[in-house]
């Protein structure tokens, strides 16, 4: 399938509906078509356990490492750095929980733990885990959280990073771009400030969200640990991948026939590995293209609804936000009421911070930024991907004036 035959069937009229048009590529974005084409024959035809003697486990286990290498390529990493999970969260889980753990088996203390206020919940999460674990165990001090503040921008106050580090530190967990405002961290400058102030921490930068449009092969280079989905990229859900740099060390999370170097256990998804790889390897063949495209479309977007609708503020810049994403503030809206009326209307938007059941929560990242409840109330985020086109961005322009208008009343 080409991506215009994609694009036609993602906007095509549902009877009695509008014609869809998806603006939530960070919840996920739809498959692209090179990589369904290379994850085709690891259905029934090349199906093997990788981890098998036979010739059929032999194909499965080299479609897995060429899998690996690529991925390898594409994040700046050697094959042997790349472990393969069921997504990032879990990337997220064993960078944090697997480093604390095999920091304690090395006998050194647990210490602290140092992420910045606006990290997703797999992060924030993991964090809360480690303390939790080990409150619970006798005679051993608690992992300690310190969260790092950020601007107005969501962007990092590195002067309070810098604060935060000490020697106790075991692990800094700052992400590369937002998942819900976009806003993109310097996170060479974070490196540095670990190596000046807490040389024996590690580093974990979640590029779950950055690996669709930005070089992190390039820009995260010092991380120690750094994770990435399929799914965020036009790959498939449910696969990810953690590089582990050789200098540091993870204990499994998830323990069986020691698989990924003993890092984590599990038969292979070697359908997933091998779209994840496509995956990426297709975004880095249109990185400059898409990053350029897209921002322009965004742009385009953002500007028509802050001039066309009164009240509406943005709540990143362009110049500080990764190319997709328009996260804008619509005075005397509520989320909810906007999202339910843009659905009518087939725009497919989000608030940015849906829990598992769907309902809206108070926006943490918003909060850290500083935006007052009410403001935060009318909130919206729009993000653009592989397959949105010109259309997408007229419709979504009246549908949204149109229902903003009907909100106001
Ligand atoms: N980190 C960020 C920044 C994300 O946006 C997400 C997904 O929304 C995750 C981690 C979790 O990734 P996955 O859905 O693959 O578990």
């Amino acid at each position: 399938m080409t991506p215009g035959r994609l694009r036609r069937i993602m906007t095509a009229p549902v009877p009695g509906r509008p014609p869809t048009v998806y603006l939530d590529h960070a919840a996920t974005s739809p498959l692209r078509p090179e990589v369904a084409e290379a994850m085709a024959p690891f259905g029934a035809e090349r199906f093997g356990n990788s981890s098998g003697a036979h010739h059929v486990a032999r194909d499965a286990r080299r479609a897995l490492e060429e899998a690996r290498d690529l991925v390898a390529e594409c994040l700046g990493a050697s094959p042997g750095e790349v472990v393969f999970t069921s997504g990032g969260t879990e990337a997220a889980n064993l960078a944090i929980l697997g480093t604390l753990a095999a920091r304690q088996e090395a006998g050194l203390a647990a210490g602290a733990i140092v992420c910045s206020a606006v990290e997703h919940a797999a992060v924030l999460e993991s964090c809360r885990a480690a303390t939790r674990a080990t409150a619970r165990i006798a005679g051993v001090a608690p992992v300690e959280l310190r969260v790092a503040p950020v601007d107005g921008q969501g962007i990092l106050d590195l002067e309070a990073l810098e604060d935060l580090l000490r020697d106790d530190v075991g692990l800094v967990s700052v992400m590369l771009a937002n998942n819900e405002v976009g806003t993109v961290q310097l996170i060479g400058e974070v490196v540095g400030a670990v190596a000046r102030a807490a040389p024996g921490a590690a580093v974990h930068t979640d590029a779950v969200q950055a690996a669709s449009y930005l070089n992190v092969a390039e820009l995260a280079r010092g991380a120690d640990l750094l994770s990435v989905s399929g799914h965020k990229l036009g790959g498939p859900k449910g696969v990810g991948a953690l590089v582990v740099r050789e200098r540091v060390r993870v204990d499994p999370i998830v323990h069986g026939g020691g698989q990924e170097r003993d890092r984590r256990s599990g038969t292979h998804d070697v359908a997933g590995a091998v779209g994840l790889a496509a995956a990426l390897r297709a975004v880095a063949a249109s990185r400059r293209e898409e990053s350029a495209r897209v921002g322009a479309l965004r742009d385009r977007l953002a500007a028509a609804l802050v001039a066309g609708l009164p009240g509406t503020v943005r709540s990143v810049d362009s110049a500080r936000s990764l190319p997709g994403h328009c996260h804008l503030r619509f005075d005397g809206v509520e989320q909810e009421e906007l999202l339910v009326l843009l659905d009518e209307r087939g725009v497919c938007a989000s608030a940015g911070s849906a829990c598992a059941s769907g309902a809206l929560e108070r926006s943490h990242v918003l909060a850290a930024m500083g935006v007052p409840a009410g403001q935060a109330r009318g909130a919206v985020r729009f993000t653009l991907g592989h397959s949105t086109g010109p259309p997408d961005i007229e419709r979504a322009v009246s549908a949204v004036t149109d229902a903003v208008a009907l909100l106001r009343g």
